[in-house]
């Protein structure tokens, strides 16, 4: 069964005030629309995600979707939600998906749970949406002003995002519904020619993103979703002839080198373990096969390097790096900030988050004898708590 997401993000969202459309402003240090890309991106039963976007919009958008692999070529909106719903849907049409879940690109707290829950209702039943029970007590306006009206609440619910239809119906529903433009979601359109709707109970924290104060609870929201994990790395290299070692991205002369299918840098092998760890994310020897004649001889960076794309794919950050290397020689102490600024620039963090120590191993065992160097690492990381 393939799973296709059209993220709605064309609007102008002009009530969220700031110089930018609402979906490009930033959120706790990430672009709400970059968010919401990377929700469904990291999500294992989703296979693409296509953006329909405004006129004029593509630069920016070309920012958030960075490193998101799974996110294809966006596509132009039109002026009004449903046009652009239409559109994206027959843009997608070519990768001949099976179900797709439409979703607005500014609700950017959608949790695994949830995505998880509409694609199995929607290809089970045709269609379902996100919804949550209306808890308050609903009041009515009249036209005089003067007095209210309490509107039974009972049955009723407020359509959230995403929601999940068979696509050829959906499709379909859009063409031929193309000229009515009283549809403000697009369960509306099953309702208008009869398809029942599954409704998937949602949970609060799927807020839409549209004043300012939006803001500032979903980065509230944010905080309170992330959790800390730790991941170990351990690696060693044994020395061969040689005249000079890399540790931690950093060349320093020896009477060896370190012998090794790649560049041989035991401390960066042992601190992209670390992080790929972290994920539960393999290690380098899963995503960069030694039976893989690309990486023979390759610059270890490229390793860390691509566990810090796979850490922010995920929607995660590095808190700290720590990495010992245990030898007798060369000495590292000289070397040491060298190494940190080397891994800090690698990582695109700050070098306070970067510590490099070294022992010996009071010339016990292999590091003892001088036979090669071993290192290990822990890596600290904050990661959306998304399921
Ligand atoms: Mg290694």
């Amino acid at each position: 069964m393939r799973v296709h997401v059209l993220v709605v993000a064309a609007g102008k969202g002009l009530r969220a005030g700031g110089d930018l459309p609402k979906q490009y402003q930033d959120l706790a240090g990430q672009s709400v629309l970059r968010r919401t890309l990377t929700r469904f991106h990291q999500h294992p039963e989703v296979d693409a995600v296509t953006a329909v976007i405004a006129d004029g919009a593509a630069e920016l958008f070309t920012q958030c979707a960075a490193g998101l692999d799974k996110v294809t070529a966006a596509v132009p909106g039109g002026a009004e939600r449903q046009v652009s719903v239409r559109l994206g849907l027959e843009a997608i049409a070519r990768h001949a998906p099976d179900i797709v879940l439409i979703h607005d690109g500014a609700r950017p707290l959608v949790s695994n749970a949830t995505i998880a829950k509409v694609i199995a209702a929607a290809a089970r039943d045709r269609a379902a949406l996100a919804a949550l029970p209306v808890a308050d007590t609903l009041k009515r306006e009249t036209e005089a002003q003067t007095t209210l009206e309490t509107v039974p609440r009972a049955g009723l619910w407020r359509a959230q995002t995403p929601q999940g239809f068979d696509f050829a119906t959906i499709l379909d529903l859009h063409q031929r519904f193309a000229e009515r433009d009283d549809m403000t979601d697009d369960a509306s359109l099953c309702e208008a020619a009869g398809i029942p709707v599954t409704l998937v109970e949602d949970r609060a924290d799927n807020i839409k993103i549209t004043r300012p104060d939006d803001f500032v609870m979903a980065e509230r929201l944010l905080e309170t979703n992330m959790e800390t994990r730790v991941g170990s790395g351990f690696d060693v290299h044994a020395f061969e002839e040689g005249s000079s070692v890399t540790l931690c991205g950093v060349d320093i002369p020896h009477t060896a080198k370190l012998k090794g299918h790649s560049d041989a840098d035991v401390g960066m092998h042992a601190l992209t373990d670390a992080i790929y760890g972290a994920l539960a994310d393999g290690d380098i020897g899963h995503h960069f096969p030694p039976s893989d004649n690309q990486w023979r001889g390759a610059s270890s960076d490229v390793f860390l390097k691509h566990a810090m794309d796979r850490l922010a794919q995920r929607g995660g950050r590095l808190i700290l790096a720590d990495v010992t290397l245990m030898c007798e020689a060369p000495k590292v102490g000289p070397h040491r900030d060298a190494m940190r600024q080397q891994l800090a620039e690698i990582m695109g963090v700050s070098v306070d988050r970067v510590a490099v120590k070294a022992t010996t191993t009071e010339k016990l065992g292999f590091t003892g004898r001088g036979e090669g160097i071993a290192a290990q690492a822990t890596a600290t990381i904050s990661l959306p708590a998304a399921s």
